[in-house]
Parts: structure tokens; sequence; C-alpha cells
């Protein structure tokens, strides 16, 4: 007869299920690794769930028709844990509906000195979707994203394109700022980017612009570096993505404006926009680090 397992680990069990479906993982299979020996003294087994290890998420897609998936452009990570490639996009998602089930969120450390979550901001339906990489001072301050000294020259870019923010959207890999606006750590980026991927799945744009390597290394799931793939098409769940350099970078780096510029005259050419003669990515600014 089945013992009872633990309510410590039940309760593991439990939250880890949960943050499976928030995430919009609903299947699971049973781990085919050759059977460990037997313990002298079993000491649990579970009673709702069949494999005594966490479960694997997997694709409908992959149970029922085992098919190679398709080429990547740019080559996946050789590495790590891929629960962002193995979801599915959720029937009847929304942006209202991954916010709340975001909530107050505590899933990674991110969350202890975090001000405000940072969701996104601008057209649910948006034909433009630009993602960086998490918050910085500002954003957590405002709860708004790309606020601060680079969120400006992002407006400006994104007016120089023709539009207004409220054409486009605007998110991050990671909802709650890095402490020292350090870059998010990989468990980091791994536990909240699920929520960026139903995001981008439910706003369906034409194009997605990738500010900086976090964001293009983390849509793309490749550990190259942004240099070796920016400003050249990828395609990311049958959307166009190009990977640019990150406003922050230009901050530092206005000599770079150029090429960003040139990504974005790419990106235009898709969307159907008119380049105004003399525009141009934005003022040169002075120096510094932005949020
Ligand atoms: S960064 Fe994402 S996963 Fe981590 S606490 Fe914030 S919302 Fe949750």
């Amino acid at each position: 007869m089945a013992e009872r397992i633990p309510a410590s680990l039940e309760e593991k069990f439990r939250k880890r299920l949960s943050f499976y479906q928030d995430i919009g993982i609903e299947l699971y299979y049973r781990d085919r690794a050759p059977t460990r020996p037997q313990q002298a003294a079993p000491q649990v087994r579970t009673i709702s769930i069949e494999e005594p290890t966490l479960p694997q998420p997997v694709q409908k897609s992959q149970l029922a028709k085992p098919t190679v998936a398709p080429p990547a452009v740019v080559p996946p990570r050789s590495s790590g844990v891929s629960v962002f490639g193995s979801m599915n996009k959720i029937a009847g998602d929304s942006l209202p509906k991954i916010l709340s089930d975001i909530g107050d969120c505590t899933r990674c450390k991110l969350h202890r000195g975090r001000t405000k979550l940072v969701f996104g901001d601008g057209n649910p339906k948006a034909d433009l979707v630009f993602v960086g990489e998490g918050p910085g001072r500002d954003e957590d301050m405002q709860g708004l994203p790309f606020v601060g000294r680079a969120g400006k020259l992002l407006t400006q870019m994104i007016e120089a394109m023709g539009l207004q923010r409220k054409d486009v959207y605007i998110c991050n890999v990671v909802k709650c700022r890095p402490p020292e606006n350090r870059t998010p750590e990989k468990d980091e980026v791994e536990i909240c980017s699920p929520f960026l991927l139903r995001q981008l799945d439910t706003i369906a744009p034409k194009v997605i612009v990738c500010l900086g390597s976090v964001a293009a290394q983390t849509v793309l799931q490749t550990n190259r570096g942004i240099s070796h793939f920016r400003g050249e098409w990828q395609d990311f769940r049958g959307r166009k993505l190009m990977a640019t350099y990150h406003p922050a970078y230009l901050l530092r780096n206005p000599s770079a404006k150029g090429e960003v510029w040139k990504d974005l005259q790419k990106v235009m050419a898709v969307l159907g926009l008119q380049v105004k003669k003399g525009a141009s990515a934005g003022p040169a600014p002075s120096t510094g680090k932005s949020s």
C-alpha cells in the first residue's frame, strides 16, 4: 500500500505544480532514466503524482508528433533548463491573466529588493514589442518599464520610427529589479522568462525587438554573443525578431547609435513605416549609466 508523502514534500510538489500551471505547462512525462538502485528503506511514495521526482514539462506536440524542432537561426543554448522552449501558447491567455498569475511573486530571489513589479506597458495588440533585460531604479520606483535615462532614449528611438510609446509594447525578461542593476542571474531568468513568453504569445506582434544580449539570448535560447547576430532577422515562434543594442549601452557608446538605427530601419520596412528625412535613433547623450 502506498505511503503518504510527508506534508512538507507534498507542499513543495503543490507549489511546483502550481508554478508550472502559472506558466502554462500542464503535461508531464514519466522520467525514463534507468531505475536507481533500491534504497534499503524507501521513505516516500507519491499518492497523487506517479513519479517521486519532480515532473518534467513536455510539449503536447512532442507527445503526439515526435518530430525534430524547426532549425533556429541562432544555435540553441548548450546547457541549462529550457522551460521556455517547452511551452505552448495558452488558449485564452491574456495580459491581465498573466499579471494575475504572477501575483505578488516570490518565485525568485529578486522579489526581495523589489519596490514595484514591472510587468510591461503599452498597446496589448501592438505590432511591435520591445524586450529589455530588467527594471532599473526608476522603473522599480514607478512600476513601469524604460522610464529612466535609457527609457528616454528608447522613447526617442520609437518616435524616430514614426511611432509613439503607446503604439508599441515594452517589457523585460525579469519583472523585478536586480540589486545594483546587475545582470539577472541564470536561475532568475529561467524562473521569470516564461511570463515573458506568455506576454509575447498573447500580444502576437509582427516584430519583436530584443534590446541587449540578455533579452536576445533569453528569447532565442542561445549563448552566442549579440554581436554575432545583431541586425539580422531571426525567427521566434514564426515571428520576426531583431536583436539590437540596449539603449543603456548607447548611452555609454553613442557611436553605436548608427548601427541601432540601421536595425530599426529594417524593422520599419517590415512594419511599413516611412523613414523621415534626418531621423536617427535620438541625439547623442552625454555619458553615464542609466537604469
Ligand atoms: S523576477 Fe519574476 S520570478 Fe522573480 S520575483 Fe520577480 S516576477 Fe517573480
